[in-house]
């Protein structure tokens, strides 16, 4: 339920966030004098700048565009090649050069994934800017983008905003999970954990971040190793699925998401560091894998869901808005909507909130478990309580008396066992009906009960109409007085049957114990005083003549 309304809420924010960005990107660029160039090395050359030549030389590709003479900056989104450089033509047929190469993009990068090449001081004006791509890796998208006047290079303070709280959002999500994860010992976080991680690596390296601790991966390197995290993530993404709704699926769907998730890093591992030549064609059997990764991950979900997991639902909710923002991404990153930057923050915006919504899901799953375990003990203790219980009189039975009696002889010097046994019960059973015996036995048990507390004793039912009472710390006089009071106890209960009123007595054995002695030992030795007391004419108390080690 509050998983459900954390997703639509962020769908609510991603819907807001689709419809702001655009323009708030457009605010960061002065569109009327700046230009973008879209080139692919496959398709035909396309360009927003509409004089721009493009012509491939060897190695290279290169982008002429005749600047306006305000131009202040040029700043390109595309890191996998080995060099580029820009060129400054100007009107006094000089030209100033600038260049960064893989592994060394020197001042020239920003944070949010662009090379920035500021416009250098010179007296004639600006003509034109020639941008040179050497070995493009991936026959993708190059963006270069003109900015003119005083423009501020990126970031803008949106994204720079976007990218900070993106990525701490991952990194305290992927703690958070982590520690609930070793906390709990549960699979479930510690997916989480490795997807925020994977997802986490994949933002930090494209916004260049990363670059801030390991310049020297500036170029291909990053994007290798973005390529790897993307897919890390995916795949964690189908171990956290397996986790939490595994059991729902038949078994051939089990092994078939594991060995989708395998699969997926494994293709991805291999795109990570296959030669540039290959590139192609690793990059599309990626798209391939983590195509039928997602539609597995998309059957799973909806056949648990079915299955009735809920956990299923709420992947398949949360997920579904980083999904959509990866869907925007590719639209806007395909030229079919040039210039927009709104897909790539999208999907790190959409994949920071859907995991701290998940964090949130899960914390409160872990919630309700510790519920769940409260009540369970909670429950067990009561039914080990109704264990040690007697259901007529309430008092301890046979079994929970012996417990906390054998626990109070193990450390009492000096103990006693009062066994009271009621005298001619089975009479009034049969004068007066069980029911009424009943009565009187609760009526009985009452009376120990309240002497037991005076008398700082347990209370016991041992069986039928004979009870138990032990005393710890008590010496030989103390306990012949207690077992007097115990029996005058006895005679003070009663209960009134067809009008007639219903009293007993009781005889009692008294055996006195020392550290050492079992409840079993004293047990004989009481038993047997009471035998005697029975036989010398009941409602009396009788002492065991010696310690039940010398008795039995
Ligand atoms: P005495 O001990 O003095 O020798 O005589 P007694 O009649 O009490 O003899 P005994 O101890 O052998 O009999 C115990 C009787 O207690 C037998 C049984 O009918 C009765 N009794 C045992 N448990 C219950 C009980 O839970 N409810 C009722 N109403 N009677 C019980
Ligand atoms: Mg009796
Ligand atoms: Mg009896």
């Amino acid at each position: 339920m509050f998983v459900r309304l954390v997703s639509h809420s962020l769908i609510l924010i991603m819907a807001l966030f689709a419809i702001v960005s655009p323009a708030t990107g457009k605010a960061g660029h002065e569109a009327v004098a700046s230009c973008t160039l879209i080139v692919s090395s496959t398709d035909q050359p396309a360009n927003k700048c509409s004089s721009a030549r493009v012509v491939e030389k060897g190695d290279w590709l290169w982008m002429t565009a005749p600047a306006p003479t305000h131009v202040s900056a040029v700043s390109i989104k595309q890191s996998r090649f080995e060099r580029a450089v820009v060129l400054f033509q100007y009107a006094d047929g000089s030209s100033l050069r600038r260049e960064v190469r893989a592994g060394d993009y020197g001042s020239h990068w920003r944070v949010g994934g662009s090379i920035v090449f500021a416009a250098p001081q010179h007296s004639a004006p600006l003509s034109s800017v020639a941008i040179g791509i050497k070995d493009a890796h991936l026959n993708r998208l190059i963006k270069a983008h003109l900015s003119t006047g005083a423009l501020e290079p990126p970031p803008s303070a949106v994204e720079a905003m976007l990218i900070g709280a993106g990525l701490s959002l991952l990194l305290i999500s992927a703690l958070a999970n982590f520690l609930i994860g070793i906390a709990v010992r549960r699979a479930e976080p510690l997916w989480n954990a490795a997807w925020a991680v994977g997802v986490l690596g994949w933002a930090a390296l494209w916004t260049q971040v990363a670059l801030f601790i390991a310049p020297q991966i500036a170029g291909t390197m990053a994007a290798r190793a973005a390529t790897l995290c993307s897919t890390a993530a995916i795949a964690c993404a189908g171990g956290y699925m397996y986790a939490v709704s595994g059991r729902f699926l038949p078994r051939w769907g089990q092994r078939a998401l594991a060995a989708n998730a395998i699969l997926v890093m494994a293709v991805g591992g291999f795109a990570a560091i296959v030669p540039a030549a290959m590139l192609l064609a690793a990059a599309t059997a990626l798209n391939i894998v983590v195509a039928v990764a997602a539609f597995s991950l998309v059957w799973a979900c909806l056949c648990a869901w079915r299955r009735g997991s809920s956990a299923a639902r709420d992947f398949a909710l949360s997920f579904s808005i980083p999904t959509a923002a990866v869907l925007w991404s590719t639209y806007t990153d395909s030229g079919l909507n040039p210039g927009d930057e709104s897909g790539l923050y999208l999907v790190l915006v959409a994949c920071s909130l859907q995991i701290f919504g998940l964090t949130i899901g899960t914390s409160l799953r872990m919630w309700a478990i510790r519920h769940e375990r409260d009540a369970a003990l909670r429950i067990g203790t009561q039914l080990a309580a109704l264990a040690e219980t007697d259901p007529l009189t309430g008092l301890l039975n046979r079994r929970g008396f012996i417990g906390r009696a054998d626990g109070i002889l193990l450390t009492a010097n000096q103990a006693a066992l009062v066994v009271l046994d009621l005298d001619g019960f089975k009479g009034i059973n049969d004068r007066s009906g069980h029911h009424a015996g009943d009565e009187l036995l609760k009526a009985v048990a009452d009376e120990l009960s309240k002497a037991g507390l005076e008398l700082d004793a347990v209370v016991g039912r041992l069986g039928g109409e004979e009870f138990g009472v032990l005393l710890g710390r008590c010496d030989k006089a103390k306990a012949e007085q207690a077992a007097e009071a115990l029996r005058t106890a006895v005679a003070a209960a009663q209960t009134t049957s067809d009008g007639n009123v219903l009293k007993t007595t009781a005889s009692a054995g008294l055996a006195l114990g020392q550290t050492g002695d079992s409840f079993t030992m004293l047990y004989k030795a009481a038993d047997r005083a009471l035998y005697k007391a029975k036989r010398l004419g009941r409602d009396r108390t009788e002492l065991a003549e010696s310690r039940l080690s010398e008795a039995a």
